[in-house]
């Protein structure tokens, strides 16, 4: 069978993930510190939506683009946050629809794309599957924006540069004088910019801030998975302003021929959604994050993260190899995802500590304990 499937799968190597998976099979109730979604339910406003949508038969599809009234809140949303005079919408089957949707749109094959490392997963296997070059830009080990290397790194190939603030794996979160100088670079060789704020709404410290708002040509990425804990309604979407509308058009050329449309009940729910104040919820997540902070500092290498509901810890100098004190850690009931699976590099690991406070205090003790070896 090998000999059938396409070169493309080649390009694809899930083992890092699968490992993990593989080993936590094994464990019973473990701290599971590996999973990228909140642990909150949907709140029950947003449910009774997509119910009563269901029994409104509100069940067909919807116009490619998306319902017309999301896309109208979605777009004074925008054009309020961002400052935008008329942007360009189109919802998505979850952000990562979004994304395969710009990578298809845009990225010929030996297109080069600007990506500071680590990343979220997806980027790298839909770039690599379409023919495009990842160029990965090392942001070790403090996460911050790496101006200088990816202006060094720009040259006549480069299609794209992806920012992603709030960032997975690292939750870090990008100044405004660095998402500044990167708007600079790229409208000085009129390169695109795509920004996955699916996380915005996680930001702790300070408000997120967009390179959507200094440069026109921004893909802007955002969902509802995150914010609303709703991962399994794939919901998401793309916008943009005039500049970027043609690419904003294509992108829903392919998603008449592929995803069709996102999910129409859920859709309808996703417009309570945006009226639904998550702030408590966030309040909660903060103080998470300073719980894995302070528990960790003292025995790891660890930037504190400004948002999102990930750490990147660096893995004790007793391994060769993050993915080593990984298989301790599972092998002490703690689920964590080695730092390649983000990463050229295996010298980390990714905590999300999207679990109960119990929880969290029950993974920092057993981690700090295997800290020393
Ligand atoms: N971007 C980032 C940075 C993510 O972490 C995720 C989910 N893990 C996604 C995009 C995709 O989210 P979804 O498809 O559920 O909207």
């Amino acid at each position: 069978m090998e000999d059938m499937l396409a070169q493309r799968v080649k390009q694809i190597d899930a083992s890092g993930i699968r490992k993990v998976f593989a080993l936590a099979a094994k464990l019973k109730d473990p701290v599971n510190f590996s999973i990228g979604q909140p642990d909150f339910n949907v709140p029950d406003d947003i449910k009774k939506a997509a119910i009563a949508a269901i029994e409104k038969n509100q069940n067909k599809y919807s116009q490619t683009a998306g319902d017309p009234r999301l896309l109208r809140t979605i777009a004074e949303q925008v054009r309020r946050e961002y400052g935008w005079e008329k942007p360009k919408v189109l919802v998505t089957s979850g952000v990562s629809g979004a994304l395969l949707l710009t990578f298809l749109s845009l990225i010929n094959p030996g297109d080069e794309v600007i990506i500071p490392d680590p990343y979220f997963v997806i980027y790298k296997h839909i770039i690599r599957l379409i023919g495009g070059k990842c160029v990965f830009i090392d942001s070790y080990p403090d996460f911050k924006l790496p101006v200088e290397q990816i202006a060094q790194a720009v040259n006549d190939k480069t299609k794209l540069i992806i920012l992603n603030s709030p960032a997975n794996p690292t939750g870090a979160v990008y100044s405004e004088q660095a998402v500044k100088a990167i708007a600079q670079i790229a409208a000085e060789k009129d390169i695109l910019v795509m920004s996955d704020e699916i996380y915005d709404q996680f930001c702790y410290d300070a408000p997120c801030a967009s390179i959507g708002r200094y440069y026109d040509k921004t893909l802007l990425l955002k969902g509802f998975s995150k914010a609303y804990s709703m991962t399994g309604w794939r919901i998401g979407y793309v916008a943009g302003q005039e500049a970027v509308g043609p690419v904003i058009e294509e992108m829903t050329k392919i998603q008449q021929y592929t995803f069709v449309c996102a999910p129409t009940p859920f859709q309808q729910a996703a417009i309570t959604a945006l009226d639904c104040d998550m702030t408590d919820y966030v309040t909660a997540y903060k103080k998470k994050r300073d719980m894995v902070y302070s528990g960790l500092k003292d025995k790891f290498e660890i930037t504190r993260p400004g948002g999102a509901f990930y750490a990147f810890v660096k893995a004790p100098g007793w391994v060769q190899t993050a993915t080593e004190f990984v298989e301790k850690a599972i092998a002490n009931n703690v689920l964590i995802i080695p730092g390649n699976v983000f990463s050229e590099r295996d010298t980390h690991f990714r905590i999300s500590y999207a679990t109960t406070d119990e929880k969290i205090a029950e993974g920092i003790d057993i981690l700090c304990k295997l800290a020393d070896g």
